[in-house]
């Protein structure tokens, strides 16, 4: 099953899933989730290595190898 990214516009397969901790103030970066999490948004690798959060907010990437982070 193919997931297709969830940037407007982008329909590119999706890599990574995005996920907020509102009340951290903070979001992740990971591998595709196996079930699409309540609240996540599932990007393709372009649209995850340009994300960027809000001024106070942090961003975490989990993930491995590649190094294309
Ligand atoms: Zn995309």
């Amino acid at each position: 099953m193919i997931r297709i990214c969830n940037a407007a516009t982008c329909d590119a397969e999706a890599e990574f899933t995005l996920t907020y901790d509102y009340a951290g103030q903070m979001a992740a970066i990971g591998p595709l989730a196996p079930d699409h999490a309540a609240g996540g948004y599932d990007l393709c690798a372009k649209h995850a290595a340009s994300f960027t959060v809000p001024a106070g907010w942090t961003l975490v990437r989990h993930v491995e190898s590649s190094g294309e982070f």
